[in-house]
């Protein structure tokens, strides 16, 4: 018999350790799960794949798997990813088989992605477990994004009209977190993923 609800999620479908943590562009997704991360190494986060530069300080196979089109492409037609997106210009997308590995292994999967790609996970994935990031405010969210400073300015607008589209779809999702403080969100998205799912 199960003795604690990890031994319960042990027993159970292995796809409900996937948490889905998407959110606009510049609400601070990527800050919080590398906070998680630094803590929590045992949360395994999918690297994606992606067509955009990198930015300085990043790191092909660490942040992103930087591709040319044309392997992104092969790749999406291959059926190599679980899911993928076109997001302000460039084409996001995660590998399968990583993530499917995980899964069958009983590692908490992490995916930080869109909102076209959680909408494709939540369709394939009906077990996954999927959390809104949002600003404290939009004012805060263009302050964040623009203050970060690695976007032109046709980018960040790009990025703006993608991020009213997101906010709009909160109401999808199994959880909203407010990204005001970094620790608070940390420490309850934490909880989300080791939450019994049943
Ligand atoms: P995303 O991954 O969602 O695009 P980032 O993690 O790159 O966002 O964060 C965007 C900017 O906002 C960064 O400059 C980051 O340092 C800042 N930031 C993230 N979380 C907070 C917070 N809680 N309060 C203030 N600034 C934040
Ligand atoms: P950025 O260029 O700022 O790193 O990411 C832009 C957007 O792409 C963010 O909303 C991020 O969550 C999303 N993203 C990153 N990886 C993936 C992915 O594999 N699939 C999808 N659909 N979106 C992704």
């Amino acid at each position: 018999m199960p003795t604690s609800p990890i031994d319960a999620e042990d027993a159970g479908a292995p796809a409900r350790r996937l948490t889905v943590l998407s959110g606009p562009s510049g609400v601070g997704k990527s800050t919080v799960v590398k906070k998680l991360r630094a803590d929590h190494p045992e949360v395994w986060l999918s690297v994606s794949v992606t067509t955009r530069a990198p930015r300085p300080g990043e790191t092909d196979g660490v942040e992103y798997f930087f591709a040319a089109p044309e392997e992104f492409d092969r790749m999406v037609a291959e059926g190599r990813m679980l899911e993928w997106a076109e997001f302000a210009g460039n084409r996001y997308g995660t590998p399968r088989a990583p993530v499917e590995e995980r899964l069958r292994a009983g590692t908490p999967v992490l995916l930080e992605i869109d909102l076209q790609g959680a909408r494709q996970v939540r369709a394939s994935m009906p077990d996954s477990f999927h959390v809104f990031l949002a600003p404290p405010s939009w004012e805060e969210l263009v302050r964040r994004l623009t203050g970060r400073g690695t976007e032109p300015p046709e980018v960040v607008r790009r990025r703006l009209d993608a991020a009213r589209t997101e906010m709009a779809a909160e109401k999808e999702f199994d959880a909203t977190l407010v990204n005001t403080s970094v620790e608070d969100v940390r420490d309850e998205l934490l909880a989300l993923i080791q939450a019994p799912r049943v």
